[in-house]
């Protein structure tokens, strides 16, 4: 049967981008279809933006710390209202580059909302294509309980869009968007209060990296509370927002941002017309080929549910594309070493097991650690200090895990992932000449372990 298309693609974020445009570079006949914006969650209301927005945050400690270097600067004020509309500019002008980079590599561009009608069918603004494979790329959606008053609380989506920054926010969550934001909200000079409902936020990150930033944070004035959770939402008579706590206690605040994770973007996908399966937790089920149990349809990208960074997207969409049309170049995705910052302020830097993964995985394990106070504070008054991990494995010596808090973690950290790629033991650390004076030297000048 003669099909509109080799593969359609549902979504352009950043997995079905990659796939679209490697797929129609190696031949095939490719279409993709995108109902809110080119680019996706990262390039409009994820990374991109975000990354912009904690560069703006980022400038107040900047001003304070010059006067120790002898620079007297007048009053500082911020303008939320430039910092978004040339944030807008740029995201506007990276929605084009993708709109460019589709096109000219031969893809077809539906906009507007995709429907699957079979299993070889989507439907586009009442059109209805068929193609021999459908790629289902959709990525997800904040998701925020249900509790009474859960309208009058906004998620990252409308953060990035607020007409003036809130006096008081409480940011809900102890994950990724929780801590970014809140650094975010109190940088620009919200009084900003950050609510977790567990004992320490950041789960899943190395111990002593979460006690760390807490302490950091904290020293910094932001308002941290632990073991607390919302119970309920009221709006007052002035607009301002009375939160009541499941311990009972009310706190106020103007601005109330929910950050407590993401579900898959699955409304009106017509999903129900094909035998694709979703796994335990509501996620397309997929294997290792990221085929779905409908022979003809394929899954990637945060829809999937497995790493939800725009790297393992890109990543996915390229292995799909490779295997069905240029198999001989076809490699799977190596979700080992998977390198990632939290974008707080101090920044986390990670790669590879944490302490208390390895030594669950039964490593015998040896740690070494450094606490110091960057170069660029001894001018200052700021007491900020930096952490940095290596988490080794004592029978072989490899280095099994890099954390670090502190200024550029993630930019140091992606050289340190590939090390940690290609087997580095703590003897090759050792072995390799530090540039100094930096802060990244510490990683190849711990000599003692502290824990064994
Ligand atoms: P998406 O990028 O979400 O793309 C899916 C696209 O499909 C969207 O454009 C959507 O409009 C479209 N779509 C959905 N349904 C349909 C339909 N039925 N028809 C047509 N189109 C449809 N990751 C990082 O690596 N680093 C970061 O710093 C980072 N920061 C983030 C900050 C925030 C606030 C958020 C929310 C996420 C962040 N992420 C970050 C995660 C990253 O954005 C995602 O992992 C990545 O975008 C997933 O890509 P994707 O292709 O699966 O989906
Ligand atoms: P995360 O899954 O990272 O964190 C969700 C947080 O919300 C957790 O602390 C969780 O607590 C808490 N939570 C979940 N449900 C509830 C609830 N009902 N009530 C109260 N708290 C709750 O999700 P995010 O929304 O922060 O981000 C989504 C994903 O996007 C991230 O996992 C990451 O993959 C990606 N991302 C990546 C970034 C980066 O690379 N820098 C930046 C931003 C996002 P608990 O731990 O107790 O379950």
């Amino acid at each position: 049967m003669a099909y509109d298309f080799d593969l359609y693609v549902i979504g352009a974020g950043s997995g079905g981008v990659r796939a679209a445009r490697f797929a129609a570079g190696y031949g095939a006949k490719v279409a993709v279809a995108e109902s809110r914006y080119l680019g996706g969650t990262c390039v409009n209301v994820g990374c991109v933006p975000k990354k912009l927005l904690v560069y703006g945050a980022h400038f107040a400690e900047d001003f304070e710390q010059s006067a120790g270097f002898g620079w007297s600067l007048g009053e500082a004020k911020f303008d939320w209202a430039t910092l978004i509309a040339n944030k807008d500019r740029e995201i506007n002008r990276l929605n084009g580059i993708y709109r460019n980079l589709l096109v000219n590599s031969g893809v077809t561009l539906h906009e507007g909302h995709a429907k699957l009608v079979d299993p070889h069918a989507v439907e586009v603004n009442g059109q209805r294509y068929s193609a021999e494979r459908i790629l289902v790329a959709v990525g997800g959606w904040p998701l925020i309980p249900q509790i009474p008053g859960h309208e009058h609380a906004i998620s990252s989506n409308e953060a990035f869009f607020l007409k003036e920054l809130p006096k008081r926010v409480l940011v809900v969550g102890g994950g990724y968007i929780a801590v970014e934001f809140a650094g975010i909200f109190h940088g620009l000079g919200a009084e900003t209060t950050l609510l977790y409902r567990g004992d320490l936020f950041l789960r899943g990150f190395d111990g002593a990296v979460r006690k760390h930033l807490q302490e950091e944070l904290t020293k910094r004035g932001m308002h941290l509370q632990f073991n607390a959770d919302i119970e309920r939402i009221e709006k007052q008579a002035d607009g301002s927002l009375n939160v009541t706590l499941k311990d009972g206690r009310q706190l106020q605040a103007d601005c109330v941002f929910y950050a407590t994770g993401r579900r898959p973007m699955l409304d009106n996908l017509g999903l129900e017309n094909t035998r694709v399966k979703l796994d335990k937790k509501g996620f397309v089920e997929v294997d290792e080929l990221y085929q779905t149990t409908e022979p003809s349809i394929l899954a990637i990208g945060d829809v999937i549910g497995r790493v939800q960074l725009t790297p393992v997207a890109l990543a996915e969409g390229m292995a799909v594309a490779r295997r069905l049309f240029k198999p001989e170049q076809y490699r799977q995705v190596d979700y080992r070493m998977i390198p990632t910052a939290v974008f707080s302020l101090p920044n986390i830097g990670t790669v590879g097991l944490t302490e208390e993964q390895a030594r669950e995985e039964g490593y015998e394990v040896q740690v070494f650690e450094s606490r110091f106070r960057p170069m660029k504070l001894t001018l200052t008054e700021c007491q900020e200090r930096t952490l940095m991990k290596l988490v080794v494995d004592a029978k072989t010596d490899k280095v099994l895990g890099c954390h670090m808090v502190g200024p550029e973690a993630g930019e140091i950290v992606q050289g340190l992932a590939i090390a940690l790629k290609a087997g580095a033991t703590k003897r090759d650390f050792d072995e390799t000449i530090g540039v100094h004076p930096t802060a990244a030297e510490e990683f190849v000048t711990m000599r003692t372990p502290v824990a064994g």
